[in-house]
């Protein structure tokens, strides 16, 4: 495959191609190189954005379609970007930099595969609920209707545009909301290309709309503008504080996937080759710029120095290349800011006493490159250990029993995903029911079940994406009364209006 050829992307308001003069440049983290120009949106674009949103939302151009006529366009979408999934793959890889594999197996494959999940869902959803005749007769009978909220937000981050994007926009769709998204500003070609697509494929102009720019201006607009009732956000902890405060000045619905700090837990009857390459998997794999990464290795301390030999040997043979060769395991970093920070980060644990078992080190490559980074002597009280890197750097924490790797691992401001490593499911259970995490994988890392809830406890967000009550969180709950007794004998009318028949 090639770079794809320089080329120039309008916003998408009200199902029109909207540009600008000012045009940001996307550039590809694997070459440095610029790939493609983009328009560069305000809070004006956003303004019109909504707007549009609403008046299709007002229209019920989409939301009175029966959930089943919204399945049907939803998974037409997917079928149209799956004939182009090869482009959606190159968009990704050349404003991101993940590697061909994993753009094709994550970014684009999950994201397609997501989409039509929540498709599916529409047709199953219990849209109205009676609500249960019991030994109340005197308050008659009520429906719950879950209703659309009316226009989402959904602001996304760089790591998995698409994906993290259609988190947001599937079940947003499925539910008859309309929705405006703000990309991260590295990586909205495959977001706005998948709207061009969905546009063409029967969504309504106005019901999905992409406006480009700057978080603090664009990103900040969404979050406080009176006409978007909910909020759907991905990305750093300290931008969903901000987003949070911004959100409550016309006291939105958030839902907030934020960042982590994940632990490997690896227990003294773990498989040990099966857990040497699942803790380097869990960390390493795309650069180790997921959230829910497992960055900190934690290791019976009898284990330690065989552990972190077997764990070098094997991330030694890490090939870092060409993103676009199947043969390269893993990619650069996002930019030049990142990459030094990851550096910063690996200098700081040195002079705070950790070594360096392997890597450490920036590739000199065009583009922004870092060796997958090993670092022990690590304690959970370092900053290593306590802040998210956002990098190639796993740092190994010696514990003494499993009381000890229990209280490390929850020893953290975050609680999004943790892995156990052992050979006693239920040894790993009972260990799994004491670690406050929102996932928890057993002999396994990185595993994205689109039918489970995904989110954090503490820091790490508020509310959950994925599985079957994800339409919950973009809907709202209206109980409609009908008092089907026909008369007034049951009625307590008599509180008010006791003299009114006298
Ligand atoms: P970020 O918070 O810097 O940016 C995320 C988005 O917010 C971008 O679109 C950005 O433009 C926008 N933004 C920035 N400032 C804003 C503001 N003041 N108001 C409104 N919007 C604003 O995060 P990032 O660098 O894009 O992503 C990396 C972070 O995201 C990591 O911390 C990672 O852990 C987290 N993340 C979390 C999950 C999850 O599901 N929990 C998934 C992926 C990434």
């Amino acid at each position: 495959m090639t770079s794809v050829d320089m080329k120039h992307y309008s916003m998408l308001i009200g199902g029109s191609p909207v540009d600008t003069e000012r045009r940001r440049e996307i550039v590809d983290p694997s070459t440095g190189a610029t790939v493609a120009t983009v328009a560069h949106g305000d809070a004006g674009h956003v303004d019109a954005a909504v707007a549009a949103a609403r008046a299709a939302f007002d229209a019920g151009v989409w939301r009175h379609r029966t959930p089943q006529e919204r399945a049907a366009v939803m998974r037409r979408i997917v079928a149209a970007a799956n004939e182009i999934a090869d482009e959606l793959v190159e968009l990704e890889m050349s404003a991101n930099g993940a590697t061909v594999r994993q753009a094709t197996g994550f970014h684009v494959g999950y994201a397609l595969a997501h989409f039509a999940y929540f498709a599916d869902l529409a047709e199953t959803y219990a849209w109205q609920r009676p609500a249960p005749i019991t030994t109340f007769p005197a308050l008659g009978q009520a429906v719950v209707h879950r209703e659309p909220i009316g226009v989402v937000g959904a602001i996304a981050p760089w790591n998995f545009p698409l994906l993290l994007t259609l988190w947001k926009v599937g079940p947003a769709l499925a539910a008859g909301n309309s929705v405006v998204v703000k990309p991260d500003e590295h990586t909205p070609l495959s977001i706005l290309e998948f709207a061009r697509i969905a546009e063409a494929n029967g969504l309504p102009p106005g019901v999905l709309n992409v406006v480009t720019g700057d978080g603090p201006e664009v990103g900040a607009r969404l979050a406080s503008h009176p006409d978007v009732g909910k909020i759907a956000f991905t990305g750093s902890t300290a931008v969903g504080r901000e987003i949070m405060r911004l959100a409550s000045g016309t006291v939105k619905e958030v839902t907030l996937e934020l960042g982590g700090k994940g632990p490997s837990i690896v227990l003294d009857d773990a498989d040990l080759d099966l857990a040497v390459d699942g803790v380097l998997y869990g960390c390493f794999v795309y650069s180790g710029q997921i959230c829910e990464s497992g960055t900190r290795a934690l290791v019976p301390a009898d284990l330690h120095d065989d552990f972190v030999e077997r764990l070098v040997t094997r991330a030694a043979t890490i090939v870092q290349g060409p993103t676009r060769d199947w043969d390269t395991d893993m990619g650069p970093v996002i930019n030049a800011r990142q990459q030094a920070r990851i550096l910063d980060h690996i200098r700081g644990a040195v002079d705070e006493g950790a070594e360096v078992a392997l890597g450490g080190e920036a590739l000199d490559e065009p583009g922004f490159w870092v060796t997958p980074t090993i670092l022990t002597g690590v304690r959970n009280d370092m900053r290593i250990a306590r802040e998210e890197v956002f990098g190639p750097v796993l740092a190994v924490i010696p514990y003494r029993d499993d009381d000890d790797a229990v209280r490390i691992a929850n020893d953290s401001e975050y609680g999004l995903a943790a892995s156990i490593w052992s050979s006693d499911n239920f040894r790993a259970l009972e260990l799994a029911a004491r670690i406050d995490c929102g996932s928890v994988w057993i002999n396994d890392a990185h595993q994205i079940n689109c039918q489970v809830p995904f989110g954090g406890f503490k820091q790490s967000g508020v509310g959950r994406e994925l599985g079957p009550d994800a339409l919950d969180a973009y809907t709202e709950a209206k109980a409609v009364h009908l008092d089907l007794s026909g008369g007034r004998d049951s009625k307590p009318y008599d509180i008010l209006l006791s003299h009114a028949d006298e």
